[in-house]
């Protein structure tokens, strides 16, 4: 079988490496009347699936803007964040009214964004107790927090943990000063180094993002990261960035004002000395593309229901919302998103509800975020085997050695962990 080590980075089962799955938010319809009211009827209905869903309330906004940011965020502002946190307990309150969320069970509370570590200590307490008071949660559902080193001070990071949240996000993206500067990223990596510390001092589940592929990026500057995050014992989600037409930082490639990104090799290469470097460190590959060494990760639920359950995510400009066949995004702007809550409307701005063949395909995504595809699952739900729906594509990726088959499952191997992004393509048709 091939490997993908660093000394096989050559191995081309395709000619250029996707790093975004299929149904992205991009894709979703703008909402249409008839959808919509599916959805409303889809809400009055109780949740029979006995899963477990998150519950993600969005803060989106930064004080700075990362040039390689192309999320729909909201410049701070105190007065606009306080109507703001209002509009979004609307917002929560109407989803927690609806029979389908009165019979559903959330296993994590996870505030998202955006940077929520701008939320003072007591807006931050006040809006998970606003969740905790109003969602039905498991027994042991975990409270997570994002944000960046900045705004999550030690005061913060205090508060925090003793409240009982049980991780803390941080986008780190790179301790390499020189591109921290490049990327508009305000701290320094020192700073960065010490707020992760001061985190896993007060026993603190800590997970940073670290990217390669940044423009002017060496192999060094992306080693050094690594060993960073090793040291620092934390959970890491390492991206890969893609640079996206409208961001400061694509045109500023564009006008030749930053260096190029590294090549197709060398991004190759990046992915797969981080793969080695952390398992050999001992974390396992799981999720999109996280690096883990806490078990509960290993196992986490909701990514394990995809797609059959749901996330259901709140606030402005929140993305990837999905509630079984129904996926969603929000009005981006918050002054538009709180002037349509006070109004008494769901915020929604884009809506798609999956047929068969599409549903079909999402479970195939599941080699996307490093999930076997239960063929006995497949078969209950849709009738036929995945080998009946993808003969074609199955057998090409597992000549390539990308994925094996058994009688029970389909899975990733370690090749296809390189490619996974172009094996969920396969399953799909470009647009
Ligand atoms: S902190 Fe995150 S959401 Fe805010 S601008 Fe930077 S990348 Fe975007």
């Amino acid at each position: 079988m091939k490997s993908a080590s660093p000394e096989t980075e050559k191995e081309d089962a395709y000619s250029s490496r996707e790093t975004w799955p299929p149904y992205t938010y991009r894709d979703y319809p703008d909402i249409a009347p008839e959808t919509y009211k599916e959805f409303m009827e889809f809400l009055s209905t109780e949740n029979t699936t006995n899963r477990v869903m998150e519950l993600q309330p969005w803060i989106s906004f930064c004080d700075s803007k990362c040039t390689f940011c192309f999320y729909p965020t909201n410049p701070y502002s105190r007065s606009v964040l306080e109507l703001y946190l209002e509009a979004l307990k609307k917002e929560l309150m109407m989803y927690a009214k609806t029979k389908y969320v009165q019979t559903s069970e959330f296993d994590e509370i996870v505030l998202g964004g955006g940077t929520p570590s701008l939320l003072s200590i007591d807006q931050m307490i006040d809006l998970i107790k606003y969740c905790e008071n109003n969602f039905n949660t498991t027994d042991d559902y975990k409270i997570k927090v994002s944000g960046t080193s900045r705004s999550f001070d030690k005061k913060k990071l205090e508060a925090a943990a003793e409240y009982g949240v049980y991780q803390v996000d941080i986008g780190a993206q790179t301790f390499d000063d020189k591109i921290r500067k490049m990327l508009n990223l305000p701290d320094s990596a020192e700073q960065v180094e010490q707020e992760i510390k001061a985190a896993r001092k007060l026993g603190l589940c800590t997970c940073i993002d670290i990217m390669y592929n940044i423009p002017g990026q060496t192999l060094e500057s992306w080693v050094n990261s690594i060993k960073k995050a090793i040291e620092l014992d934390v959970e890491v989600d390492c991206y890969c960035l893609e640079v996206q037409p409208g961001t400061v930082l694509y045109n500023q490639m564009k006008a030749g004002k930053v260096p190029p990104q590294p090549d197709e090799e060398l991004e190759r290469k990046m992915y797969a000395t981080a793969y080695e470097m952390f398992t050999q460190a001992g974390y396992t590959p799981v999720g999109h593309d996280r690096f883990s060494r806490v078990e509960w990760h290993i196992k986490e639920n909701c990514l394990n229901q995809w797609p059959w359950s749901g996330i259901l995510t709140t606030g402005s400009g929140c993305i990837m919302g999905y509630l079984q066949r129904f996926s969603y995004s929000n009005i981006e702007s918050a002054e538009d998103y709180i002037a349509a809550v006070n109004e008494g409307k769901l915020p929604i701005a884009k809506l798609s509800k999956s047929t068969d063949e599409e549903m079909m395909r999402k479970v195939m995504t599941k080699l996307y975020i490093r999930l076997p595809i239960n063929k006995l699952e497949f078969k209950e739900k849709f009738g036929k085997l995945p080998e009946d729906v993808y003969p074609k594509q199955l057998e090409k990726l597992e000549k390539e050695g990308l994925i094996e088959i058994d009688e029970k499952e389909i899975k990733l191997t370690k090749l296809g962990d390189l490619w996974k992004a172009n094996i969920a393509w396969e399953f799909t048709e470009k647009k």
